[in-house]
């Protein structure tokens, strides 16, 4: 159909992830008829198999650790006990119950919800797989999300789970081998060593959380190595095959790694196959993704597509605001372009991290004067617990005109204070305004406001 003026409905949306169900109950809030299709279940990863599911078991394998500091505050303790199996059905039981909420909010905004797989057919329609029902639609929104990347074939790649599938594993694995360096795999790795697995981690690079500052990357290996975590670097997994009823892991430097499970977590793509991007002439980047402007526009007026599917900046708050900024503009008369600079981020490691703006390797690339400041030491709880662990401080400061230009964190609350950290560093904060505010004491974070001295000061030369 090339008349949107006939159009059955005002915006057809295709995944009923965060940014797919978000700009649904916006658009519908500015009365649009809006029809979501979702073909797995409402939520999307990040509510279904993403960060929701995955912090749950972050706060279960974080009692591993406090059982045992619990001793040098003077508790005395049965040996505890773990039961994967009610971990799992409690999680279920909460994502069920996540997944209700987001379906009733879609129906309490008037959002027609279908159960079915969508392809585009041409700019204004979509077919329904499950009934070979099309629907015409003024708008479209692609909001289908990422899947896991699987990597090369290799020989027992059959074995190899994926963040979809760990989260429902029948027991708790032993022995597990993670592959890759992101976020993924450094969380699943020390969720698992959390719960006293065995874990090693392989990553082809020369260190993990390639991206991150610095600092920062070398503090998290060393605090998973602390953990007994065995992270390989500067290999990969070559082969996988079944053994004595778990798995042998082969690596690229020759060892081989007996293991229970494989889980590589080594990226995840712009999910846009058979879709039907190409029956109405959507196109994709270099990233993989649908190519969109600053208002999540494809190259077709009608068709927008927000979230991971555009490969932008891949972190569930990005999507829901940028769904949202859609309906703004579509619906609301209000064309909003979605800020993509110092967004905070955090990677729930053990300890955790958080992060925003310019790494010191960045900052030195951008900026003539840097100036960075650094406090690494043991929190205080680890005092009486004992527990050999530091926590990582660093601000990067451009010299230039005194705003905090980067803040990297890794410890205990990091994603916590990054969140508070960021409205600061957004509001162009300078040096001098964290020095000016008072410190909460004691704290970790009243270091971020007592940080005196430089550690290191960068200056460019002039050109002669
Ligand atoms: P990431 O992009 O973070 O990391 C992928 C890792 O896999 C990198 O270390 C990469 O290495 C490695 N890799 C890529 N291809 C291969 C290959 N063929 N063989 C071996 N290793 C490979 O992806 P994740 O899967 O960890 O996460 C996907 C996205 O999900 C993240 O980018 C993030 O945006 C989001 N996410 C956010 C979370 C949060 O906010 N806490 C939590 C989980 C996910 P190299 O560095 O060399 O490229």
């Amino acid at each position: 159909m090339t008349d949107a003026a006939a159009a059955d409905i005002d915006l057809f949306v295709i995944g009923a992830g965060s940014g797919g169900v978000r700009a649904a109950r916006v658009a519908a809030g500015y009365g649009a008829r809006v029809m979501i299709a979702e073909e797995y279940r409402v939520g999307g990863t990040c509510v279904i198999r993403g960060c929701v599911p995955k912090k749950l078991l972050v706060y279960a394998s974080r009692y591993f650790h406090e059982f045992e500091d619990a001793a040098g505050y003077g508790w005395t303790l049965p040996p505890p006990s773990f039961d994967w199996p009610t971990l799992i059905a409690n999680k279920d039981r909460e994502i069920e119950r996540l997944e209700r909420a987001y379906v009733a909010t879609l129906e309490k905004a008037g959002v027609a919800i279908v159960r079915s797989r969508a392809v585009i057919e041409d700019a204004n329609t979509v077919r329904l797989t499950a009934t070979g029902e099309r629907v015409r639609a003024r708008h479209i929104l692609v909001a289908t999300g990422a899947v896991p990347h699987e990597g090369h074939v290799i020989p027992g790649l059959e074995y190899v789970i994926s963040s979809n599938e760990v989260f429902h594993l029948p027991e708790l694995p032993r022995r597990v081998l993670v592959q890759g360096g992101g976020y993924i795999a450094v969380e699943f790795a020390c969720i698992f060593a959390g719960f006293g697995t065995d874990v090693t981690l392989v990553y082809r690079g020369e260190n993990i959380l390639r991206g991150f500052d610095d600092d920062v990357r070398t503090h998290l290996r060393t605090e998973m190595e602390r953990r007994a975590i065995k992270v390989v670097t500067g290999q990969i997994v070559t082969a996988v095959e079944a053994k004595d009823g778990g798995y042998r892991a082969q690596l690229s430097g020759g060892d081989a790694i007996a293991c229970d499970r494989v889980m590589f977590a080594i990226g995840r793509r712009p999910n846009v196959a058979d879709i039907g991007l190409e029956n109405a002439g959507v196109t994709c980047g270099q990233n993989g993704g649908i190519e969109v402007d600053a208002f999540s526009r494809t190259c077709v007026p009608s068709i927008y597509a927000v979230g991971d599917v555009t490969n932008r900046v891949n972190l569930t708050p990005v999507a829901i605001r940028e769904g949202h900024a859609f309906a703004d503009t579509v619906f609301g008369a209000r064309p909003t372009a979605v800020d993509h600079a110092d967004i905070p981020t955090a990677v729930f490691s053990e300890p955790e991290i958080g992060v925003i703006g310019l790494t010191e390797t960045q900052a030195r690339e951008r900026l003539d004067a840097v100036d960075i400041y650094k406090a690494v030491f043991r929190p205080m709880k680890a005092t009486l617990s004992g527990r050999e662990t530091r926590i990582l401080l660093k601000l990067v400061v451009d010299a230039g005109n005194d705003r905090v230009v980067g803040a990297h964190i890794v410890g205990e609350g990091a994603a916590e204070m990054i969140q508070v950290l960021g409205i600061a560093v957004r509001m162009r904060a300078t040096k001098k305004d964290f020095d000016a505010t008072m410190a909460v004491h004691p704290t970790a974070a009243e270091e971020l406001v007592t940080l005196r001295q430089p550690f290191a000061q960068y200056r460019r030369e002039a050109a002669e």
